[in-house]
């Protein structure tokens, strides 16, 4: 029979993509979202692309009550994956305690039942902002993070930490935990069927470039060209949501095989190739075609200068590469966009 795998934030960005790789590698998926900055047709969506239906159910993480109803509906949950989360780094400092709540009391929620329930297996959405702006380039996991730049990194660090203690506290019962650091997600999946659905104005480069693109926003706004930097604009790793996607099932096999080196680990997952906001703005232009309306306006608050990946541990002990070329990528954004605004 096929194993069961829960998947939190299932209808979201990289929770989507996921479930379409967990189902065309024969997982059976059961998707638990709230649906506050997702959409159920999205459910519908990942129907069309794998022709199987993921279970779905909406609900909110952070009740406890309701996560224990879900553990005791589901019995034969294999493995986790946990993507639910408020994830607006600039809303977190205006609301801490949200974040703070809603991000922390969710994972909780969710190891209590893993122990309750003997689910052993947990991979969690964690990010490079963990890192901060590195010393030294590229980061590898032996890097040191840095303190939180706000109350969204701090949820991220504060989680590493709890797995951490969790897998420490529950060794005998083999419970496992794996944190993926992803760099900066982006596209969509080839099927435009899913993709990136920013509620209002978007803060992420991509949505933005899209967007304007489809004529929604006027001008892209490049934050900073004085950073230290071969043209002045910060330098991310840009990494394609499907290659991201496919980590995830890596991630979830290596668990399920206890393939695991310990009880918690954690991979930086990215491509190892950093961009410039100026180059990737050419890219897209190059690999669309369609001319982006932008002016270069002054530093974002809280913006890192420079960060990508040394991709070598999680390439060599997962098995697993970024392989999409970035024109690709953006063309795959660019499809999703025109897709859902009905451009031809
Ligand atoms: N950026 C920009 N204009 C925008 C949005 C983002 O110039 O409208 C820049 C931002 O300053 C950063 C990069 O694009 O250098 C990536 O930003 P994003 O918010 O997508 O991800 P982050 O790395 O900040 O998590």
């Amino acid at each position: 029979m096929a194993k069961q795998i829960l998947v939190t934030g299932g209808t979201g960005f990289i929770g989507s993509h996921t479930v379409v790789e967990l189902q065309q590698a024969g997982f059976d998926v059961v998707i638990v979202d709230s649906l506050i900055n997702s959409k159920e047709e999205t459910v519908d969506n990942i129907e069309k692309i794998t022709k199987i239906r993921p279970k779905f159910e909406c609900f909110d993480l952070a009740d406890r009550e309701k996560v224990h109803a879900f553990f005791k509906k589901y019995t034969s949950i294999e493995a986790i994956i946990h993507f639910a989360a408020l994830k607006a780094v600039g809303e977190s400092v205006h609301k801490p305690l949200e974040y703070y709540r809603n991000n922390l009391n969710a994972l909780m929620n969710l190891l209590e039942c893993m122990k309750e329930y003997n689910v052993k297996n947990f991979v969690f959405s964690s990010s490079c902002t963990v890192y901060g702006q590195p010393d030294k380039l590229p980061v590898t996991e032996t890097t040191p993070r840095k303190p939180a730049e706000s109350p969204y990194g701090n949820t991220k660090a504060v989680a590493e930490d709890i797995m951490r203690d969790f897998t420490v506290a529950n060794a005998d019962a083999d419970m496992k935990c794996l944190a993926l650091r992803y760099f900066n997600p982006i596209g969509a999946h080839p099927s435009a069927l899913i993709g990136e659905s920013p509620v209002g104005v978007p803060n992420n480069l991509v949505p933005y470039i899209t967007q304007t693109a489809a004529g929604i926003r006027e001008q892209l706004s490049i934050f900073g060209d004085d950073y230290n930097t071969p043209d002045g604009t910060p330098i991310r790793d840009y990494i394609n949501v499907v290659d991201l996607a496919k980590a995830h099932v890596v991630a979830i096999n290596r668990l399920i095989e206890k393939k695991n080196k310990a009880n918690y680990e954690f991979f930086n997952i990215g491509t190892g190739n950093g961009y410039s906001v100026m180059e990737l703005v050419k890219a897209f232009e190059a690999s669309t075609g369609v001319k982006l309306n932008y002016k270069v306006v002054g530093r974002r608050a809280g913006d890192i200068e420079k960060i990508w990946a040394d991709t070598t541990y999680a390439n060599n002990e997962l098995g697993w590469k970024a392989e999409t070329p970035i024109g690709e990528t953006l063309l795959s954004a660019w499809n999703w966009e025109k897709r859902v605004r009905g451009i031809k």
